[in-house]
């Protein structure tokens, strides 16, 4: 029989809710035989390559890129958790939400204390993904089935929704997994 497929993919985010999820240290052995990695920091695919069983999404959307990334991941998993807080409300890139996009624009490429651009153009390039109006979590733009708090999820968080759903339970997390105090 087939094992289950999960995987992973970053969007505006720091990947370190990825690295959360191999500082279950050990366990990853255990997972290895539980489960085939899809697109994973275990594989380095770049795309997925789908469909598959479980899908933890990191980080926000912030230029069109992610949601590109994000649309096409969401069709390829049958359940899809938004892992971290930039995932699931935008998190330290949203600070950018309260203000507007042009002084977003003019303080890092124009008029930063740390800038040198004698000519003021911003970089348009069109390699470079257009920047979206604000960030946007995940669930704003894609269906999503759960969400994993903090900033990042403890690998112990990461390892019993895994482990549940793996195992066909309830994802019900006890309070010491999911508070942050
Ligand atoms: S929630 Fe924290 S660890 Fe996860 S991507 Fe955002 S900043 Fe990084």
């Amino acid at each position: 029989m087939s094992k289950p497929k999960i995987a992973t993919t970053s969007l505006c985010g720091c990947f370190g809710c990825h690295m959360s999820l191999l500082d279950i240290d050990e366990r990853i052995l255990k997972l290895i035989e539980l489960v085939d990695f899809d697109r994973s920091p275990i594989n380095d695919l770049k795309h997925i390559q789908g469909p598959v069983d479980i899908g933890f999404v990191e980080g926000g959307c912030a230029n069109e890129e992610n949601v590109k990334v994000l649309q096409e991941f969401r069709k390829n998993c049958r359940v899809l958790i938004s892992v971290g807080d930039c995932a699931i409300n935008g998190g330290i890139p949203a600070m950018r939400n309260m203000v507007p996009l042009e002084e977003c624009y003019e303080e890092a490429f124009v008029n930063g204390p740390t800038v040198v651009n004698p000519t003021g153009e911003v970089p348009n390039d069109v390699e470079i993904p257009l920047l979206l109006d604000k960030v946007y979590p995940c669930h704003e733009v894609v269906k999503v089935d759960y969400h994993l708090p903090g900033g990042p999820p403890s690998a112990d968080t990461l390892w019993a929704a895994l482990s549940a759903l793996l195992t066909d339970q309830p994802v019900e997390l006890p309070y010491e997994l999911v508070k942050y105090d």
